[in-house]
């Protein structure tokens, strides 16, 4: 749509004021009754070693972060539609329209109802630029770049505001992008992500966060990352993508990457989220370690719970968080690596999976990297960590009804592994003999997966979950348990 048109949408709001109110909800009054989501964490002990002009530059960072959350408030809606879309629009109305006009399904835009009944679309920057203004989130990021003495984060941060004011997001992840190194602090403000889409999963919504680098962590990940890269890129002869990875002491989270309660707090992310752009730029995640630290606790309890005892003896504790995380690493690898044009062959079957072939390729991988081993049971404890999360996933599932995207994987790994013998229940736990019928296990089923990621259709992803995917298998392990 043309630049004129876009713009008339917006100043002329006498236009059609109900639907701009309702893209862009009142400006004043209830927005401000309702819960922001952030989530601020303790400072890091690295706090104190940071330059003073790092830290000043933080602290308006760690401001701009939890102004933003107020955008993403008044993009949530009641239901799956947020406000990105007209209330009573259906799925096959916004999908026809946007045969005419591609910008209707752009993730940086919201879709209003014009006045001739037609679907009109504003860019986010200008249909949120009075809470923008507001909120003096740019003002902010302009205090951070004088602060700081970091000459690629200015740069970074002078862009991510000409983006704020212009829409030109692709200029500012390309900044972000381009460093080869990590800067000491760290932010990422603007819209990614569509997870708070629900109708169509389009839309990117509002989500922020800032931190100080782990530089150790960092370090060893890299290592980490670049292994696991190079034996894929030489197992498959495809070339690697580039993949940067940050383990960040995240101060504070917002908007969508905000919430607080179990299941949906993150611990990690990657951006950019386009695909095509990733492959163009590269792509970085970020591993909010004190985020990491909550679930891991939850994690290392399940691993306790649900492996057999007589497997985990021999193993340390410190193992458990390092297989942990790195099996996270992998999968997150692994979304950089999903085959092209998924979407368009497995329609809506793309979410559970991608996740399926993001943990497989990221055990496989596991296994075929030995030499940046910590200990030489790691894969052992990352093939385990997976098992022991299915059993959370399942048991999320019983409680709220919502499969969500992450347990077709862990029961479809694990049916395979018993339906080959390499794996046993054993007193409502999990066993196994040899670690090395596992991994044939593993292997088998990821060059079935990756076949069928690369040239199978809806169809034949269908017929394979209908084969292999059994969530009772959780309960029956459960019930070999004794007394
Ligand atoms: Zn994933």
């Amino acid at each position: 749509m043309s630049i004129e048109r876009t713009l008339s949408a917006v100043n002329d709001s006498n236009r059609n004021p109900s639907s701009l109110k309702e893209a862009v909800g009142p400006i004043s009054g209830e927005r401000f009754m309702r819960r922001l989501l952030t989530r601020e964490f303790a400072p890091p002990e690295s706090l104190a070693a940071l330059p003073k002009s790092e830290r000043k530059a933080l602290g308006y960072l760690v401001r701009a972060v939890r102004r933003w959350a107020e955008v993403y408030s008044i993009q949530e809606g009641s239901d799956g539609k947020a406000r990105f879309y007209p209330t009573r629009a259906t799925k096959n109305q916004i999908i026809r329209a946007s045969e005419h006009n591609p910008e209707i399904l752009s993730p940086y835009t919201v879709v209003l109802k014009a006045p001739d009944g037609n679907f009109d679309t504003v860019p986010m920057h200008q249909a949120y630029s009075r809470i923008i203004e507001s909120t003096n989130v740019i003002g902010l990021l302009r205090d951070a770049t004088k602060a700081t003495k970091d000459k690629e984060l200015k740069n970074y941060l002078k862009a991510k505001v000409h983006a704020l004011q212009t829409g030109d997001w692709e200029e500012a992840d390309k900044e972000w992008l381009s460093r080869d190194d990590e800067p000491l602090v760290d932010i990422v403000i603007g819209f990614y992500d569509t997870y708070t889409d629900r109708f169509l999963g389009r839309k990117y919504a509002a989500e922020a966060w800032t931190g100080v680098l782990n530089i150790e962590a960092t370090k060893e990940s890299q290592q980490f990352v670049d292994a696991f890269l190079e034996n894929w890129a030489q197992k498959t002869g495809n070339t690697k993508p580039k993949v940067k990875v940050r383990v960040d002491e995240t101060r504070i989270m917002s908007g969508q990457a905000g919430h607080e309660e179990g299941e949906l707090r993150w611990t990690a992310n990657s951006l950019p989220c386009q695909p095509e752009l990733r492959r163009k730029i590269g792509s970085k995640f970020t591993i909010f370690d004190p985020s990491f630290d909550d679930i891991y606790r939850a994690r290392s309890e399940a691993f306790d719970k649900y492996i057999h005892s007589g497997r985990l003896s021999g193993i340390p504790k410190s193992l458990i968080r390092t297989g942990i995380l790195r099996r996270v690493m992998g999968h997150e690898i692994g979304h950089s690596l999903v085959p092209e044009g998924i979407e368009k062959r497995i329609g809506a079957h793309k979410n559970w999976f991608n996740e399926l072939y993001c943990d497989l390729i990221s055990l496989d991988g596991y296994f075929d990297i030995p030499q940046v081993y910590t200990h030489n049971r790691e894969h052992e404890v990352a093939f385990a960590a997976h098992f022991s999360n299915g059993f959370l996933q399942h048991k999320l599932y019983k409680r709220t009804g919502e499969m969500g995207n992450y347990l077709p994987s862990h029961a479809i790994i694990l049916k395979a592994c018993i339906d080959s013998d390499a794996v046993h229940p054993l007193d409502g736990c999990l066993t196994w003999k040899d670690i090395s019928e596992v991994r044939k296990t593993i292997h088998t089923l990821t060059d079935k997966v990756t076949k069928l990621g690369k040239d199978g259709i809806e169809i034949d992803v269908q017929q394979f979950r209908d084969e292999m995917f059994d969530d009772s298998i959780y309960d029956q392990i459960l019930q070999t348990k004794s007394n």
